[in-house]
């Protein structure tokens, strides 16, 4: 049986006060919700102070990014040894940071990597594009930046993956359950032949994309789909709870 996820990911938004309001307010139904592994992912600067609030609660914290190098001189960068002190996850290779920072394969793997020694567990995003899709290249694609980003790691101990295709993630037009669900038993075959049977069958592999407390129990009620990775949702409290209570009564 493999834990179900929900992760939400504030990308760039919330100061310090209001990410402490956001949670203040999710933490008091928060641990009412049992059999589904919750994930907050803030922004870096408010690590401290939610690490602090959550310290007793049954939700754990990730980061939306990392540096691959220890320390040393990369001016505005965060390394895994830091984060490993003060966190669980961290999100690799989301779609925006491909896009906008020009995250190749290499560099996503060379994250995963430095997450991995770390300690880490490496929620890794991979996904098409909408013209990718269209022409029929999804399962190619996908193929593709699965075996880049996990080029020469021999053990994905504490790896997660989050299918998320690009044309889903924020638009408001998710996929359907189904389409989600068959590409990440496609994904889970690729890991099998990476690692084995074994390995591919208790690894969690969660859909992202426009993911709400209205279309949840579509993605959820699927049999290969292990949780969700939720952007703009994960904002709303209401959103949020909900997404995560339909979890744990589908995947009970
Ligand atoms: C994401 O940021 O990974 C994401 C899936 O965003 P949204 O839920 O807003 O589409």
């Amino acid at each position: 049986m493999r834990t179900p996820v929900i992760a939400g990911n504030w990308k760039m938004n919330t100061t310090v006060s209001e990410a402490i309001q956001l949670i203040s307010e999710m933490l008091p139904q928060i641990d009412e919700i049992t059999n589904v592994e919750k994930v907050i992912c803030p922004p870096f600067i408010s690590l401290t102070p939610i690490r602090e609030l959550i310290k007793r609660h049954s939700i754990n914290l990730g980061v939306q990014n990392l540096y691959f190098e220890e320390k040393g001189a990369y001016t505005g960068e965060v390394s895994p040894l830091m984060l490993a002190d003060l966190c669980e996850f961290v999100i690799i290779g989301h779609s925006e940071r491909r896009q906008y920072f020009n995250e190749t394969g290499e560099i996503v793997n060379k994250k995963i990597r430095a997450a991995l020694e770390a300690g880490l567990k490496p929620i890794l995003c991979i996904g098409e594009g909408l013209e990718e899709k269209e022409v029929g290249r999804t399962e190619e694609v996908v193929t593709e930046q699965l075996w880049s980003s996990l080029a020469g790691i021999e053990h994905p101990d504490g790896l997660l993956i989050a299918y998320e295709p690009v044309w889903a993630i924020g638009t408001g037009r998710a996929a359907t359950g189904k389409q989600a669900d068959e590409t990440i038993s496609f994904i889970r075959r690729n890991v099998a032949k990476l690692y084995g049977e074994e390995i591919a069958q208790d690894l969690r592999i969660l859909y992202g994309g426009s993911v709400t407390a209205e279309n949840a129990i579509e993605f959820m009620s699927q049999p290969e789909t292990d949780g969700a990775l939720v952007g703009g949702a994960s904002l709303k409290t209401d959103q949020f709870l909900s997404i995560v209570k339909q979890t744990s009564e589908i995947k009970q």
